[in-house]
């Protein structure tokens, strides 16, 4: 088991923090650490610049002094997107969405849970008609969570008919919470959009989807986002969860990947427990990452 909160500059930032003066080398050091922990060399020089700026604007030699100033400015440009899920309407549709792989089923189980933990009934989903083991994992998920499912009646049953009866059935139970899985894969990624793009139209005849939320997997970093630009393009994503925080060393991606796309982190998962998730946060985020 990975080490929590490995993602952490901690470690890489301690020996500079420690010195007495900022110097050159601290320069050189702050931006290595930046660069292993995938912000990515534009927000890597940018934020070099800002934190220059600060020093000499407060002419300050203690690196106390940039420490805080490192955290602020991170925080900053991460509350810089709305964190806010939009699950007021009744039922709250989410559809998750992702390539195979990244924590998708695990994600709808701790979010089904989580929806729980706030007193929200919930309904599953299994619109990934096409993989059996899909539709066994979320089954598994839907138990431990203690939350309703809807399976296919039939192996490769149309995905969307899947999820109008989940919705359906949440309108007629007044079930507050539909989470919905989809493909992760399918033979062509122009089949796979289409069927995303269908389930939601057919949705939308029963109620609006609340969020489209796209999962993606830190240890990936920067690729995973490329691997996920359809998902971006076609599929009307509304926010971001990112998974697998706890096991990597990528704590920048976090705020590279918001920007790169535009889109918000809504929740982060930190471990493979059905207790592993939790909303985002810029300032808890800000002050874990740079300690
Ligand atoms: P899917 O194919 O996208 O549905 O992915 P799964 O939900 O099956 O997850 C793939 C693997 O990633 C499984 O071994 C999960 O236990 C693991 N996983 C998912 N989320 C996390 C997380 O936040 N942290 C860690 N360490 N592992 C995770």
């Amino acid at each position: 088991m990975a080490e929590r909160n490995s993602w952490s500059l901690g470690s890489a930032l301690r020996g500079m923090f420690g010195r007495q003066t900022i110097d050159e080398s601290t320069w050189d050091d702050l931006e290595d650490a930046l660069l292993l922990a995938d912000f990515g060399p534009v927000i890597t020089d940018e934020i070099l610049e800002e934190l220059r700026g600060q020093v000499e604007r407060f002419r300050t030699t203690d690196p106390r002094d940039l420490k805080r100033m490192l955290r602020e400015t991170i925080e900053d440009r991460l509350a810089k997107f709305d964190p806010t899920l939009n699950l007021s309407a009744r039922p709250a549709v989410t559809l998750v969405v992702g390539v195979n792989g990244v924590g998708k089923t695990t994600t709808i189980g701790k979010f089904a849970r989580f929806l729980r933990n706030f007193g929200r009934t919930v309904v599953l989903g299994a619109a990934d008609t096409f993989r059996a083991a899909a539709v066994e994992q979320l089954d598994t998920w839907a138990m431990r969570a203690d939350v309703r499912i809807v399976r296919p009646q039939q192996y490769g049953q149309d995905p969307a008919s899947v999820a109008y009866q989940t919705v359906e059935i949440a309108m007629r139970e007044g079930i507050e919470m539909v989470i919905l899985d989809t493909a992760g894969r399918l033979p062509t990624k122009a089949g796979l959009m289409d069927e995303l793009t269908k389930i939601h139209r057919v949705v939308e005849k029963l109620t609006p989807v609340s969020e489209v939320l796209l999962v993606l997997d830190a240890t990936t970093g920067q690729n995973g986002v490329s691997q996920a630009e359809a998902f971006i393009e076609h599929s009307g994503v509304t926010g971001l969860v990112i998974t697998k925080l706890d096991g990597s060393a990528k704590g920048g991606f976090v705020l590279a990947v918001q920007e790169r796309t535009g889109l918000p982190i809504k929740l982060i998962g930190t471990g493979e427990s059905i207790d592993d998730l939790t909303g985002f946060t810029p300032h808890v985020f800000a002050e874990k990452l740079v300690g």
